[in-house]
């Protein structure tokens, strides 16, 4: 075991401390890996607030995490010494069944292992995520993040990035598609910068049209604001895809009713009050409404080389371990352009 430092959160109510945990020994399919950047995603305030549920303290959280190998177990072949890579939402998962079999980690059937909260099956401890100095990985889990990407801005991709991706990539979003991303945060700003890249075109549906400039600097064609009630008649049948990053409830009907015919709406934002939704808003055009989880370990992969290709970064800010619990405050205010990032040299 090695001790590293991080930062936990103590009980559910404090501010996040400076700590020091354990991580397990280099076993033969393990990586280690010295953690260069991890973002911070709103589910880590969630988390750590006990919001999803009871858990165990003190708790590390961080699941968007980029560092570089240090040392790596005797059967390891993915990865070496030196290596630049990432570690997304989750660890480990059965690995035999259907899902995990075709790629589909994150619906493991025994439920995938979660970076932070999780139970590790190495050794049976919690796992315990990102915001820290190094980590201990299975080669499997681990992705190579591609030599073109900035270091200091990739790490976002790991958890918001492939949160868009792979539901743009599931339900086709391309050239001949119009796509709206509901939201424009950590989430809605990653969907913009990669549906475009895809060929989509994309728009933008805000609260407000103070974000408007970044929207289409991101590849947006238009932004529009849903407080004005006017945006969902002149954008009614309009969108083959909806993807709604926003975590409040939020009137389902109204949004389903841009969709054309056939159309999907995808939630990835999750409210904790139940959406109602109206059956007439779905049926009488085919429309679907649908959910999704993060993305596969093979697709994570494919998200970080399309990325590298197409030039995509996350916008962030970077900020030191003793900046996070302000962070939480900036992020709950939904006061960030648009992820923050924690440097792990300010661990030490
Ligand atoms: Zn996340
Ligand atoms: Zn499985």
């Amino acid at each position: 075991m090695r001790t590293v430092n991080a930062v936990a959160a103590p009980s559910a109510t404090e501010p996040l401390i400076r700590t020091t945990i354990e991580r397990r020994d280099v076993g033969p399919k393990d990586v280690l890996i010295d953690i260069a950047y991890s973002g911070v995603c709103h589910s880590d305030i969630h988390t750590v607030r006990g919001e999803w549920g009871e858990i165990q303290y003190p708790q590390v959280v961080g699941h968007e995490i980029v560092g570089t190998v240090s040392e790596i177990g005797s059967e390891v072949t993915k990865h070496k010494v030196g290596d630049r890579v990432g570690v997304g939402c989750m660890v480990n998962s059965c690995g035999e069944c259907e899902y995990c079999v075709r790629g589909d980690e994150q619906y493991c059937s025994k439920g995938n292992i979660q970076t932070y909260g999780g139970v590790d099956p190495a050794d049976g401890t919690i796992t315990q995520g990102g915001y820290s100095q190094a980590v201990v990985v299975t080669e499997d889990f681990v992705l190579r993040v591609p030599e073109s990407l900035d270091f200091e801005k990739v790490a976002p991709l790991l958890c918001a990035g492939i949160t868009l991706y792979s539901p743009l990539h599931h339900w086709k979003a391309g050239p001949d598609t119009k796509v709206a991303i509901v939201g424009l945060g950590g989430l809605g700003h990653m969907g913009v910068k990669i549906a475009a890249a895809l060929g989509a075109e994309v728009t933008v549906l805000s609260q407000t049209t103070s974000k408007k400039v970044d929207s289409l600097r991101f590849g947006a064609k238009a932004h529009y604001a849903t407080k004005e009630p006017e945006t969902f008649t002149e954008l009614a049948n309009s969108f083959d895809l909806i993807i709604n990053t926003v975590s409040a409830k939020v009137d389902m009907g109204a949004y389903l009713g841009l969709l054309k015919v056939d159309g999907t709406l995808v939630n990835v934002g999750a409210p904790s009050e139940p959406l109602g939704v109206p059956a007439f808003a779905l049926i009488p055009g085919r429309r679907s409404w649908a959910g999704s989880m993060i993305g596969g370990i093979r697709e994570t992969q494919e998200m970080l080389d399309f990325c590298a290709e197409h030039g995509i970064h996350p916008e962030t800010e970077l900020i030191g371990a003793d900046g996070i619990n302000d962070a939480y405050e900036r992020v709950l205010n939904s006061d960030v352009r648009y992820r923050f990032v924690i440097d792990a040299a300010t661990f030490a």
